[in-house]
């Protein structure tokens, strides 16, 4: 034990140990201020100034100019190379010697072509190793190259961190010189930090506490730093206090290196491509000089960039990956936003992730990585499950405004009863530095006490990148095991999840959906962007469709496989929690939308080459191709273009008759001639105020009515829906005394993340939006298709229209929405208040359905005041309900009987341009008998959707109409049809379906394709190997449990050209 202070002076003494250690006081004096010692300058610098973000090689053979310190640079985005010829005095020599460079911006120092480490600031890197001893004959003359990047770790935003970047912003160089760097001074300072560190976390009710603070104490009093010769002593005196060891039932800490990297946010794509290898090179450097160090690394998309864009860095981290110190987890492309996202756009994050990460890596990841994500789907666990993984980390729910979170270590039940082993780091951060605070705040923290005694601990720079340092490092090796502490290891996912699985019998479960009670403004900021998405997730579904369909019917035709994979990627990049949330700079809104714009014009090319292969070889007579991509007859009124640019109404049923749901792809070569209405018909009709009441004038009350026989609409005279009849029943689903389709405007000021957040008190700002009575008039008289169409002033600067639209046969009626939008900080929502009564409202979600409740009971309850949904969400009573569909939203909420949807917001912060300017979407509202499962909303969402494809034919378009699938129970849904990954020359395709309506099923999937044999895979298309089902009359059996996913290998017979 260290001799004890002079006095017993709890404050002196801890302060006079933070005085030896400070880098601000006493540095003439004081360990830190010698540190370094003797320092020389560069030999010469130079550098070269670009608004490219060039290679090394380009960059090298540019026009270098004399620099020197002081030297400013920028602006925002450029980067300025600098070329540093350094010296290594000669008297330098046993010494360790750094290059010490401090500089705004992110840097990244080029050693003979190569990178070798990141230098930032920020990341607390500032310093580069040239030698750990320079040797007698050791060359002492180097040129080096830094690469600095005029952007922070952050972005570069004009006085906050998530405001709009500043463009102008100027960087500086302040330091670049060479230093002798004193090692033995350095450890002390870990030894001393850590001490003070350990006195104030146990504090002055802790005997250890107290030792830790002694020890501190004695070692200033035995260490003189300007004798070096003091330092084994203090040395001494600092190991006889981490060797005291712990006792038995120690908890462990599972250190891990870790470096969160956003694959876009504050900064554009392109610059993550530059923060990945300024990362991953300066771990690869602590891996070099650390063997126990692991560093964990998600995302395939960043390690694909920095394949392509570094590889000589790539080769090393596949080096230490068969080391098992760089450690690539996750499993999926991007980590991706956990609610937005389709259900088949999930399976694909972690299709293309396992595969990559399985290609470049040797294995498949065995856990799903997302911390910094923004509420979890109640699908992923089966997603996970069936995509090879069992353990899943965030600590985002951490975030929660409202309620804690009352588990660290838990099992996660999916919709579908699915269950993987979660945990999240109880220190709540995934950027820990290793100081003995976040030690202590994991164990007190962790609210699995007594259940299981293991915990993650990730360290590093995160967000922006930066990831471990050294420094890091010797901290947490220092805790490895000290009594009063938890034992602390470097370890890996693979150990901490095993020793998390030997606890598990103690574990609690929690069922349902992981919902992060903060950012739900995530589901609507940037509309255009969540448009895209909706829009790009069908049309790569329908590329899928019918090139597989091609496939099987021409010999010709080449699966686009390389192209549909490039695609997805990008669909699966936009995901990026960052980007499809709308949380996003204006630089990175602008190349999404070019992503999405990419996947429009590449994917409609790949339909229409599909619809041509479909048409060859059959005789018929030139026209267009019909097809239906939903597994269900459909009769809808579409409209078909005809010659001279104009279009005209067509009511086109498929498939054939016989088939109760199927695919359908028909030539409609008479259609332009529009069969006539049925018996149910649409009409409009101008209701007149004298017909109804007889005011004193003849001026008319401007409402008007729309009829199909299947509802019956009334619009007043501004466009507000005064009543909603199905017809059938003669129900009115809007509430006694209300109206529907009521605009509102809120304002939208939340207390930090402006584009993230939507925050409780908004609600008490609701103001409706009225119109002015005449604005009303009838659009289309009737016929297939009736509808009213009106303007809305929403503000003096934003204005809506929108046209109602009743078609013949349809069960919804659609709101054609065009929205001129210019505001600051206000939210848009549309209502619709309905006679129905429920303290459960039903939201779509991927592969499924969930309920949230309708009232504000419990804190849990008022905490999900705004929620996601997808396509659909219901109110339901017995017997009545009313659906409200969607073509492009997803934020929405119920509320007592008022179902209201999302639709646009105004954040200003990081992206001050979010939202502003004309938008298009489209929502519909459903009455229904029944159960909305019966009435079949889940297919009326998808109809909204998917409209059916009308596609030229160059030639002859195939006579008759056929059906290439039918499943016999509505509650089952094909959702996607594909060309097996594997075997790019087999002709294998891959159907996922799923049980939509939560229910046990049994249903026959009748096929009209030459399918040799059908097996049963998992979502990574990876046979199950006693999943043959036999096949009979072209029909299959399927067994569903509720919200069930399955899919199927068939394997199709060879073409007839090919047959022998
Ligand atoms: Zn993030």
């Amino acid at each position: 034990m260290a001799a004890a202070p002079f006095l017993k002076h709890w404050r002196t003494t801890l302060e006079r140990v933070e005085k030896f250690v400070s880098p601000l006081y006493s540095t003439d004096c004081n360990l830190r201020g010698r540190l370094f010692g003797d320092t020389c300058p560069v030999a010469a610098l130079s550098s070269f100034l670009t608004p490219e973000r060039l290679s090394f090689q380009e960059a090298i053979q540019q026009d270098f100019r004399p620099a020197q310190v002081g030297d400013s640079f920028g602006p925002t985005w450029w980067t300025c190379w600098f070329r540093v010829e350094l010296t290594i005095p000669e008297s330098w020599v046993d010494q360790e010697v750094h290059l010490r460079w401090e500089s705004d911006g992110e840097g990244l120092v080029w050693r003979d072509g190569e990178p070798v480490q990141g230098l930032t600031k920020e990341g607390d890197k500032t310093s580069y190793v040239l030698t750990d001893r320079l040797g007698e004959g050791d060359p002492r003359s180097l040129i080096l190259y830094v690469e600095v990047a005029c952007n922070g770790l952050l972005g570069a935003g004009k006085g906050t961190m998530i405001a709009a970047p500043d463009p102008e912003k100027m960087f500086q160089v302040s330091r670049a010189e060479l230093a002798v760097f004193h090692r033995d001074i350095h450890k002390l300072l870990v030894d001393l930090e850590l001490l003070l560190g350990v006195a104030k976390g146990l504090g002055e009710d802790n005997q250890r506490s107290f030792q830790a603070l002694y020890t501190a104490n004695q070692i200033v009093n035995v260490c003189d730093p300007a004798e070096p010769e003091t330092f084994p002593v203090a040395q001494d005196l600092a190991s006889r206090f981490f060797d005291q060891r712990g006792g038995e039932s120690q908890h462990t800490i599972h250190a891990m290196g870790h470096c969160h990297i956003d694959t876009a946010w504050l900064w554009p794509f392109k610059e993550t491509v530059r923060k990945c290898a300024r990362s991953w090179v300066t771990a690869v450097q602590l891996m070099e000089r650390n063997p126990e160090f692991i560093f964990v690394c998600s995302q395939a998309q960043q390690l694909e960039w920095v394949k392509n864009h570094y590889p000589g860095l790539y080769a090393r981290l596949q080096e230490f990956a068969c080391h098992g110190q760089f450690v690539p987890v996750g499993g999926t492309w991007v980590e991706m936003d956990g609610n937005i996202p389709s259900g088949e756009a999930m399976v694909r994050q972690f299709l293309q992730g396992q595969n990559f990460f399985l290609q470049e890596f040797g294995k498949m990841c065995s856990e799903f990585w997302l911390p910094d994500t923004f509420g979890y789907s109640a699908q992923l666990p089966q997603i996970m499950r069936s995509c090879g993984i069992r353990h899943f980390l965030t600590q985002k729910l951490s975030w929660n405004l409202v309620n804690s979170f009352p588990h660290h270590t838990f099992f996660w039940e999916g919709l579908d009863g699915s269950r993987v082993l979660a945990h999240f780091p109880p220190g709540d951060s995934y950027g820990m530095e290793g100081s003995v605070e976040e030690v202590l705040k994991t164990v007190a923290k962790n609210r699995d006490k007594g259940r299981t005694n293991h915990s993650a601990f990730l360290f590093g720079f995160g967000d922006g990148g930066g990831g471990p340092t050294q420094n890091m490092v010797d901290r947490l090796k220092r805790l490895y095991n000290t009594d009063g502490l938890p034992r602390v290891q470097l370890s890996s996912p693979r150990r901490l999840f095993s020793a998390l699985e030997s606890d598990s019998e103690r574990l609690c479960t929690w069922v349902g959906e992981l919902f992060l009670e903060l950012h739900n403004g995530t589901y609507t900021t940037h509309a255009q962007i969540k448009k895209g998405n909706r829009e790009c997730e069908r049309i790569l579904h329908d590329v899928e469709l019918l090139s597989s369909l091609a496939l099987v019917r021409s010999a010709q035709f080449l699966y686009p496989a390389a192209q549909l994979q490039g695609l997805w990627r990008l669909l699966l990049l936009n995901q990026f929690h960052d980007v499809v949330t709308g949380s996003c700079i204006q630089l990175v809104a602008e190349e999404a939308m070019c992503h999405y714009e990419d996947i429009r014009s590449h994917g409609n090319k790949l339909l229409n080459a599909a619809a041509v292969a479909l048409c060859a070889g059959e005789p018929g007579p030139e026209g267009l191709l019909i097809v239906n991509t939903l597994p269900w007859k459909r009769t809808e009124v579409l409209a078909l273009p005809r010659p001279g640019g104009a279009h005209s109404l067509g009511l086109i049923s498929s498939p054939g008759d016989s088939a109760q749901h199927g695919l359908c792809s028909r030539s409609c070569p008479h259609l332009t001639a529009a069969p006539a209405a049925p018996a149910a018909c649409v009409c409009c009709a101008r209701a007149t105020a004298n017909s109804v009441s007889r005011p004193p004038s003849a001026k008319t009350d401007g409402s008007v009515t729309l009829d199909n026989g299947i509802i019956r609409v009334k619009l007043d005279p501004t466009g507000r829906l005064s009543s909603l009849v199905l017809v059938a029943s003669g129900r009115e689903a809007i509430a006694e005394g209300a109206v529907g389709n009521q605009f509102v405007l809120f304002d939208d000021v939340p207390l930090y993340w402006d584009a993230w957040d939507v925050m409780d008190y908004h609600l008490e700002t609701r103001k409706p939006v009225l119109g002015q009575a005449g604005t009303l008039a009838v659009g289309t008289e009737g016929g297939m298709r009736g509808s009213a169409w009106f303007l809305l002033q929403i503000s003096p600067n934003s204005r809506l229209s929108q046209e109602v639209v009743l078609d013949v046969g349809c069960p919804y009626v659609r709101f054609h929405t065009e929205v001129h939008w210019h505001e600051a900080h206000k939210f848009l929502k549309v209502e619709f208040p309905a006679r129905v009564r429920s303290n459960q409202a039903t939201y779509e979600v991927q592969f499924g359905h969930l309920q949230r409740p309708t009232h504000y009971n419990t804190s849990w309850d008022w905490a999900r005041f705004e929620v996601w949904a997808h396509r659909w969400m219901d109110l339901s009573e017995h017997g009545f309900g009313l659906a409200l569909l969607n073509d492009c939203k997803y934020g929405a909420s119920v509320r007592n009987s008022v179902l209201s949807l999302s639709l646009l917001r105004a954040p200003k912060a990081p992206d001050a341009t979010a939202d502003m300017g004309r938008h298009e979407f489209t929502y519909a509202l459903m009455p229904h008998m029944g159960s909305f499962q019966d009435a079949g909303v889940i297919q009326a969402a998808y109809s909204l959707n998917f409209p059916l494809l009308v596609l030229p034919t160059p030639g002859r378009a195939p006579v008759s109409a056929w059906s290439a699938f039918t499943v016999s129970s509505p509650a089952v849904v094909l959702e996607t049809v594909k060309k097996a990954e594997t075997n790019p020359e087999g002709r294998v395709l891959v159907l996922r379906l799923y049980e939509a309506h939560g229910s046990h099923v049994d249903c026959w999937l009748h096929t009209s394709l030459p399918v040799q044999e059908a097996i049963l895979c998992d979502l990574l298309e990876h046979q199950d190997p006693a999943g043959h089902l036999p096949l009979r009359d072209a029909r299959l059996k399927l067994t569903f449990s509720p919200f069930q996913v399955q899919s199927l290998l068939l394997v199709l017979q060879p073409p007839p050209e090919l047959s022998p």
